[in-house]
């Protein structure tokens, strides 16, 4: 029997670094890590695999070739869904919308109030994880208004919510609802709308964005691993050529 050939792509993200193994057809093996410990995915890539990068990072770690976002989102969607018209990358300190039907680019890169950053920021303030903070704000009744597009600003609304009595569950659902507003902003019509990225897999922002644009949206499994993914299936199709 011939011996199926791995392909690996890592994602060196501003927040996250992500190594996928890839044996033509689906993800055998992965890891994720904090963004600067992107050297110690290296240990786990095998002499002979060929190795693509995309994210923040990508050319500083070493690779055979690389890969831009946008270009190794396109790819790893298309495993899941070759019918995507939009792809929402949610990343931790950019949010990337990519209209796949004219290749129109979106993107918010200035703020962190429009990124995981904002309810990365927001958790620590209640000395929970992004989870945790998800998992609040879905347990609650009702949820504040936050109006201030700054994260800066917005925590400042946080304490005065708070002290004039409001619950944490219903300002951490506000924040889940600030942020998806923000994001609905730059997501255009379509019919098959898909979300990956670390923040596709808060769930909490997953149904207020869903709300917001009127639309399901589709969430590959391990959305956070699907620019890796698409890297790795760039480094499988150069190896088959050479
Ligand atoms: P980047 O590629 O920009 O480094 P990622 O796509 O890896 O970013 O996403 C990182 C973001 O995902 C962070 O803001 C992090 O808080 C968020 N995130 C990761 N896992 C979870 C989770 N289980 N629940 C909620 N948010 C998460």
């Amino acid at each position: 029997m011939r011996r199926k050939t791995m392909s690996v792509g890592i994602d060196g993200g501003s927040t996250a670094a992500k190594l996928v193994r890839f044996d033509g057809r689906r993800i055998v093996a992965s890891k994720t890590v904090e963004a600067r410990k992107w050297p110690s995915l290296l240990e786990l890539v095998k002499k002979d695999e060929p190795v693509c990068t995309t994210g923040y990072f990508r050319k500083k770690i070493p690779h055979h070739l690389t890969l831009t976002e946008i270009s190794a989102a396109r790819l790893g969607v298309a495993r899941y869904y070759p019918d995507a018209e939009v792809i929402i990358d949610l990343g931790g300190q950019d949010t990337k919308v990519l209209d796949l039907r004219n290749l129109a680019l979106q993107m918010n890169d200035k703020c962190s109030a429009g990124t995981g950053a904002f309810l990365e920021q927001a958790a620590r303030y209640f000395g929970v994880t992004v989870g945790g903070l998800a998992k609040m704000a879905e347990k609650a009744q009702d949820r504040v208004d936050i109006n201030s597009t700054c994260s800066v600003f917005a925590q400042s609304e946080i304490i005065s919510m708070l002290e004039k009595g409001a619950k944490k569950e219903e300002v951490a659902a506000g924040l889940h609802y600030a942020l998806a507003r923000r994001i609905s902003e730059l997501v255009p019509d379509a019919k098959k709308i898909v979300a990956i990225g670390g923040v596709a897999r808060n769930r909490s922002m997953l149904v207020m964005l869903s709300v917001i644009l009127g639309r399901k949206l589709v969430v590959p499994p391990e959305p956070q691993l699907v620019n890796a993914l698409g890297a790795a299936v760039n480094a499988a199709a150069h190896s088959s050529q050479s």
